[in-house]
C-alpha cells in the first residue's frame, strides 16, 4: 500500500506559527496545477504498481483552489497510480474560503475525508495566530460539511499559545465536541525561527507557555477525547473507532508515499527525495520535464532510528517481532535493554512483543525517543 500527498503552496497570508512552505502570490496558481499533473505523469513509475490507499491534498491551502481544478488533480493521480477500491481521499480546508455547494462538488468527485484548520474557537487567539477566519465562519463551514453528508471529519486545533489557560482549550475542546466530528488533531504551538513568532520571541515580545501549564493541557486534552470516546492513536491524534487517518498512518508505518508539488517529500523506503521549496523553479523544471528533487539514499541505521521515532508516536509502538525481522537481533536487544528503565519508571510498557509510551511517557516523548536512537 502507498500514499499519494499534493501541496497546494499558496495562501491568502502567513499565519504567525507557520513554516510550511508556501507564497501569497496567487497568480501562478494555473501554471503550477499543470505542473503538479505532469508530474503524476513524470512519476507514474514511482510507487512500481504498488496501489494507492490514500490521497491526500494539503497545503498551503488547498480549498483557495475551484473544485473542478480538485478534481482535475485528482483524476490525474488516478490516471497514473493505481488505487485501491476505496481509497481515503482528503482535503484540508480553510473555513474562510467555502462556499455553498464547494463540499457538495468535493463529495461528488469522490472526496471522502475533510480536514479542517480550525486551530482555536477563540476570536482573539485566532487573530493573534493570524489567522484569517473567525469562529462563526468556523461553525458555518462545519454545519455545510456535515450538511452535505461528509462522516469523516477531522478538525485541527494548537494548544500552548501564550496566554492560553488551561480552560481555554477546554473551551475549545466543548465547542469541538459539539459537532459530530471523528478526528482531531490537537498541536502544541512550536515556535520556529523564520515565522513572525520566532521573531518575536527573539526581540522578547512573545513568552513560551511554561511546562507545567503544557502537561496540564495535555493530560486535559487526553482525558477529554477520551471521555468523548476518542483513541488517543498518535501522540497529537485522536479519533473515533473506524475513523483513524490511515494517510497520517502510513508514514508513521514507514508506508512508501509520492509527493507531488513544491516543497513535497517521497519515500520508498530507501530513499527520500525532497522537492524543491520554490514554485517558479518547480514550474519551470517541469516544464522541461525534470523533476526539481534532491534525494538522500537511506542507510540501516537512518530507516532504523526513523523507524523508533515514528512508532513510538503510535499507540502500535515499537514492534521488536518486526525489528527482529527487517533490521537484526542486535538492534532488538538493544531496545529490549534500553527500554527496561524506563518500564520500571512508568514511561513505557511491553505489551505482547511491542514497546508502548504510557500518558506518563508521551508527556516528555520527544527525550525518550533521542534517547532510543542509534548509531549501531
Ligand atoms: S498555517 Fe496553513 S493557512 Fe496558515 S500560513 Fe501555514 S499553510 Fe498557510
Amino acid at each position: 500500500m502507498a500514499g499519494v500527498y499534493i501541496h497546494i503552496p499558496f495562501c491568502k497570508s502567513f499565519c504567525s506559527y507557520c513554516d510550511f512552505y508556501s507564497i501569497t502570490d496567487n497568480s501562478l496558481k494555473e501554471a503550477l496545477v499543470q505542473a503538479l499533473i505532469r508530474e503524476a505523469s513524470l512519476r507514474a513509475s514511482y510507487l512500481e504498481g504498488e496501489p494507492a490507499e490514500t490521497i491526500y491534498i494539503g497545503g498551503g491551502t488547498p480549498s483557495l483552489l475551484d473544485p473542478d481544478v480538485t478534481e482535475s488533480l485528482l483524476l490525474a493521480v488516478r490516471e497514473n497510480f493505481r488505487a485501491v477500491d476505496n481509497p481515503e481521499i482528503t482535503v484540508e480546508v480553510n473555513p474562510d474560503d467555502i462556499s455553498e455547494g464547494y463540499f457538495g462538488s468535493l463529495k461528488q468527485m469522490g472526496v471522502n475525508r475533510i480536514s479542517f484548520g480550525l486551530q482555536s474557537w477563540n476570536d482573539k487567539r485566532l487573530r493573534y495566530l493570524g489567522r484569517r477566519h473567525d469562529a462563526v465562519q468556523s461553525a458555518r463551514a462545519l454545519d455545510l460539511a456535515f450538511r452535505e453528508g461528509f462522516e469523516n471529519v477531522s478538525v485541527d486545533l494548537i494548544f500552548g499559545v501564550p496566554g492560553m489557560t488551561v480552560a481555554d482549550l477546554k473551551s475549545d475542546l466543548e465547542k469541538t465536541f459539539a459537532y459530530p466530528v471523528t478526528h482531531l488533531s490537537a498541536y502544541h504551538l512550536t515556535v520556529e525561527e523564520g515565522t513572525k513568532f520566532g521573531r518575536m520571541k527573539k526581540q522578547g515580545k512573545l513568552t513560551e507557555t511554561d511546562e507545567e501549564t503544557s502537561v496540564s493541557m495535555f493530560a486535559l486534552l487526553g482525558n477529554v477525547c477520551r471521555e468523548q470516546g476518542f483513541i488517543h492513536y498518535e501522540i497529537s491524534n485522536f479519533a473515533k473507532e473506524g475513523f483513524i487517518s490511515r494517510h497520517n498512518s502510513s508514514y508513521w508505518k514507514q508506508v512508501p508515499y509520492i509527493g507531488l508539488g513544491p516543497s513535497a517529500h517521497s519515500f520508498d523506503r530507501r530513499s527520500r527525495q525532497w522537492n524543491v521549496s520554490d514554485v517558479k523553479k518547480y514550474i519551470k523544471a517541469i516544464g522541461s520535464g525534470e523533476i526539481p528533487a534532491r534525494r538522500e539514499e537511506l542507510d540501516r541505521r537512518t530507516v532504523f532510528n526513523e523507524y523508533v521515532m515514528t512508532s513510538l508516536r503510535t499507540m502500535w509502538g515499537i514492534d521488536l517481532q518486526h525489528v527482529e525481522e527487517h533490521y537484526d537481533k542486535e538492534l532488538h536487544d538493544y531496545l529490549v535493554n534500553l527500554s527496561g528503565r524506563y518500564i520500571r519508571y512508568g514511561l513505557m510498557k511491553r505489551k505482547r512483543n511491542t514497546l508502548i509510551l504510557t500518558d506518563q511517557g508521551k508527556m516528555i516523548s520527544d527525550n525518550i525517543m533521542r534517547e532510543l536512537l542509534t548509531d549501531l
